[in-house]
């Protein structure tokens, strides 16, 4: 088996029966050699820097109804709330005396955001802060959308395939397109965006072949980041009773995509952290190697409740910027503050 790692090292690269083998027989031993290599690559490639983004979560409306999910359209429970413009505004301004130079924007798929909303967000935040990146993590949206958002400014944009296996998609997303979702982050990789694709671990009913399916799709979309966290049941939705998944396995994806993608910008996610008190740093010791602290309004955090039991949403922004800083550099990393742009990325 260490054989497959040092190939996997080597060549970024495993067959899909490679894979399987790999991940059926992972050991305790395995595991660590896994991580060492995995963490190896990332520092060859990026130092020991982590980088930091602010994230600003800024409607929970969603017409959606992923199963999974805490947003979802179909449940009632939920306290619903929008950001003005102002409001994302004043998240930036936070977050730029605290030295962010990446500002995600999140949200469900919230129509009130129409093409002319995003853009001019987008615009605005550019305008005040020429220097950081912008990135849109707002769902399926058509091509001409898309590229209205890349050229008001967006740099970067994050829509997790969420899983690779078809019919395991369309479980827990009714009425979605698998293939919809795929087009998608084909669309933005052409526009010319520096996109994040990624999957849960963890999910009801997905196996050891569905993660190979979720590594292979990845390697051949190559996408510039990467978002995969554990699964957590929400509990006003159908999943309710479902079991979560684990750092183990969260930790051992992360570091075979680390050594699949050298150059990836993998984040070490807060639902991560929210299932193990320490799972951000065992995220970035696997070769994670960005955070996403949150810079929403106090008064909303509990309201973007995608999860039961999410970290951080008591917390100041400030408090969130220098807890994070203190765990990076505990676990022996260092932090970085930049933009933090993937090393093969310029804008087309
Ligand atoms: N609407 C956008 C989209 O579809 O990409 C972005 C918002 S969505 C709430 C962000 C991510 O949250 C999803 O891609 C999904 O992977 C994750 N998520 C939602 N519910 C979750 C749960 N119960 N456990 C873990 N992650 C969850």
């Amino acid at each position: 088996m260490k054989k497959l790692i040092d190939k996997l090292y080597k060549e970024n690269y495993l067959t899909g029966n490679e894979l399987i083998t790999l991940i059926n027989n992972m050991n305790e031993d395995l595991k660590a050699y896994l991580k060492r290599k995995a963490q190896e690559t990332s520092i060859k490639v990026y130092g020991n820097r982590v980088f930091m983004r602010g994230l600003i979560e800024f409607t929970n409306y969603c017409k959606r109804n992923c199963r999974y999910c805490g947003i979802r359209a179909g449940n009632k429970k939920a306290d619903r709330y929008r950001l003005s413009l102002e409001d994302i505004l004043d998240c930036c301004k936070v977050g730029n005396k605290l030295g962010y130079r990446t500002f995600v924007l999140q949200g469900g798929e919230d129509e009130y955001y129409d093409d002319e909303r995003i853009t001019q967000i987008v615009k605005s935040i550019k305008n005040n802060y020429p220097e950081s990146a912008v990135t849109l993590s707002i769902g399926e949206k058509s091509y001409e959308s898309y590229e209205k958002y890349y050229k008001a400014g967006a740099d970067r944009y994050l829509l997790r395939h969420e899983t690779a296996n078809k019919d395991l998609y369309e479980k827990l997303h009714p009425k979605a397109s698998f293939e919809n979702r795929i087009q998608c982050l084909y669309n933005l990789k052409e526009i010319g965006y520096q996109v994040g694709a990624g999957f849960m671990v963890g999910l009801p009913g997905q196996t050891n072949e569905d993660f190979v399916k979720d590594l292979m799709f990845l390697k051949k979309l190559s996408p510039h980041m990467v978002g995969i966290g554990p699964f957590i049941p929400h509990k006003d939705t159908p999943l309710c009773m479902e079991k979560r998944g684990t750092v183990e396995t969260t930790t051992v994806m992360l570091s075979i995509i680390r050594l699949l993608l050298p150059k990836v910008l993998l984040p070490a996610t807060t639902a991560l952290g929210t299932i193990s008190p320490f799972g951000r740093e065992e995220g970035l010791i696997a070769g994670a190697n960005v955070v996403m602290p949150n810079l929403s309004p106090t008064n909303v955090r509990k309201k973007y409740s995608l999860y039961n039991g999410k970290i951080c949403t008591g917390d100041e922004a400030a408090e969130c910027r220098n807890c994070i800083e203190e765990r990076i550099t505990r676990a022996g990393f260092s932090l970085d503050m930049s933009r933090g742009d993937n090393v093969d990325w310029t804008r087309k």
